[in-house]
């Protein structure tokens, strides 16, 4: 048995590979890229997401915070996260849903049965399971469990990475996975150390490992505007 931290596990994508597909998101991120959709999917532990669309303002959780870290604002409430200490305080206390909890610790076998209940639909679409965050390779111990198990299920693979994983691990995962989709913000080494906080050389390195053991990578460039737009881009 192993565990791992996953931050949401979504069946009937049809965004993360081909076919229908189970997406399960890692939480846990080596890279701090500025645009990052899922910013809750970074820190490497539990923590807690603000949910403005529920917060009616009322500052229950402001006066229930032990540590101060919730401030209020114009038009709600705002965390400082340096000093929150995950203590979920108020998500107990807000009534409405307007504090929740992102990540948590899931076994390997409670995520491969969730994947096997789709089968069926992998099976006539094309599809299978897809692990991606977060950067999965954060978490190899728990990926390679899970891409164990889909292998001895017969479930297709799809392993979503920025790259970012030393060279064993990366090794480690080619000789598991089916198919990899790989995320290259740039080729450029000042602007990708500075737009990820990751030595270019280290997505790059990773890249040429799969592609010289023959492993299948889709390499998607994610365009995002003012970020990675230029021409030499
Ligand atoms: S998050 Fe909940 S408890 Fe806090 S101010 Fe909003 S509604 Fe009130
Ligand atoms: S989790 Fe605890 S410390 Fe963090 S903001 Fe909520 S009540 Fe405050």
């Amino acid at each position: 048995m192993v565990r791992g931290l996953v931050f949401d596990i979504r069946r009937f994508s049809i965004h993360d590979g081909p076919g229908i597909r189970t997406a399960v998101f890692f939480k846990g991120c080596p890279a701090r890229c500025a645009w990052c959709h899922n910013p809750e999917s970074q820190g490497m532990a539990p923590e807690i997401m603000h949910r403005p669309s529920r917060c009616t303002g009322c500052g229950e959780c402001v006066r229930a915070c032990p540590n101060g870290a919730i401030v209020r604002e114009a038009e709600g409430v705002r965390i400082s996260r340096d000093r929150c200490r995950a203590c979920l305080t108020c998500v107990r206390t807000c009534r409405w849903g307007g504090w929740e909890t992102v990540g948590r610790l899931v076994e390997d076998q409670e995520v491969l049965a969730e994947i096997v209940r789709d089968v069926i639909f992998f099976d006539e679409s094309g599809g299978g399971a897809t692990f991606g965050g977060g950067e999965p390779l954060a978490q190899a111990e728990f990926l390679h469990a899970l891409l164990d198990g889909c292998r001895d299920r017969g479930i297709p693979t799809a392993v979503d990475t920025g790259g970012f994983g030393d060279e064993a691990v990366v090794l480690a995962t080619a000789a598991r996975a089916d198919l990899f989709l790989y995320d290259l913000k740039t080729t450029d080494p000042v602007r990708h150390l500075q737009l990820t906080g990751i030595p270019v050389e280290v997505p790059l390195r990773n890249l040429e490992l799969l592609v010289a053991n023959h492993r299948a990578v889709i390499v998607r460039i994610p365009v995002i505007p003012g970020a990675n737009d230029a021409d030499l881009d």
